[in-house]
C-alpha cells in the first residue's frame, strides 16, 4: 500500500520524532510518547484542503483534547490520523478513497500553536501508543502493512465484545458479523471476549 502527501504542501515543517523535551511551547503535548514529536506537521493556513493518504475505512471521527478535530483511517493494520482541523467532510463506517477530499487544515485542540496538519501513522499490531507510531515515508510503499492483524483482547479499561471491536476498527456495528466469521466464534455479538485471547481483525474490503 502506497502512502501520498495529504496536502498539496509537502513541506515538513516538524519531523517524526523531534525532541520536544527542552521546547517550551511544545511542552508537554507528547508526553505519552516520550516527549517525541509522534507525527509530522504541514504548515497549513486555515481552511486548506486535507486528502486521505491511503484508502480505508474511517474509524475516528472525534474532538480530541489535543489533537482537535480529528480523523482516523485503517487500512489492515496501519491507522492513519489527521489532527487539528477546522472542517470534517467524512463520517465514521465510510470507506475512503485515496486521494479523496476528507477535511480542512485548522488550528483546533489544545497541542496547537498554529494552524497546521498533524499526520500520524499507527501500527495497530503493537499494545502501547509509543510503539504504535512510525515515521511517515511518502511516496513509498508502507512496509509493515498488514492485511490482517491479531488484536489481544484487554478487558481492562473497557469489556471488549464484536460490537466494540467493530465500532474501534470499522467505525460501526456493522462488521461484528465478519469478525466473528474470520474468527470461527460461536458467541453472541454482545458476549464479552475472555481476557488474552487473540482475535484476527480482517480488512474491510
Ligand atoms: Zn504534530
Amino acid at each position: 500500500m502506497k502512502l501520498n502527501f495529504p496536502c498539496e504542501n509537502h513541506k515538513i515543517s516538524l519531523d517524526f520524532g523531534f525532541d520536544a523535551s527542552d521546547d517550551l511551547s511544545l511542552k508537554g503535548f507528547y508526553e505519552l510518547f516520550d516527549n517525541k514529536h509522534p507525527g509530522v506537521d504541514f504548515d497549513l493556513p486555515e481552511g486548506i484542503d486535507i486528502f486521505a493518504a491511503f484508502e480505508g475505512i474511517v474509524v475516528r471521527v472525534e474532538n480530541h483534547i489535543g489533537m482537535g478535530n480529528t480523523i482516523g483511517i485503517r487500512n489492515g493494520n496501519i491507522l492513519s490520523l489527521y489532527a487539528h482541523l477546522s472542517k470534517i467532510e467524512v463520517n465514521l463506517g465510510e470507506i475512503i478513497n485515496s486521494g479523496q477530499l476528507i477535511g480542512e487544515s485548522g488550528n483546533t485542540g489544545k497541542a496547537t500553536t498554529s494552524p497546521h496538519l498533524h499526520f500520524e501513522l499507527r501500527d495497530l499490531r503493537y499494545k502501547v501508543l509509543k510503539d504504535m507510531v512510525f515515521k511517515p515515508e511518502f511516496e513509498m510503499e508502507i512496509n509493515n502493512f498488514q492485511d490482517q492483524f491479531n488484536y489481544k483482547i484487554n478487558n481492562s479499561n473497557n469489556p471488549k465484545n464484536l460490537l466494540f471491536l467493530s465500532k474501534m476498527y470499522f467505525g460501526s456495528e456493522e462488521f461484528a458479523e465478519k469478525i466473528k466469521i474470520v474468527n470461527n466464534l460461536k458467541i453472541n455479538f454482545d458476549e464479552i471476549l475472555p481476557q488474552d485471547v487473540d482475535i484476527k481483525i480482517p480488512n474491510f474490503n
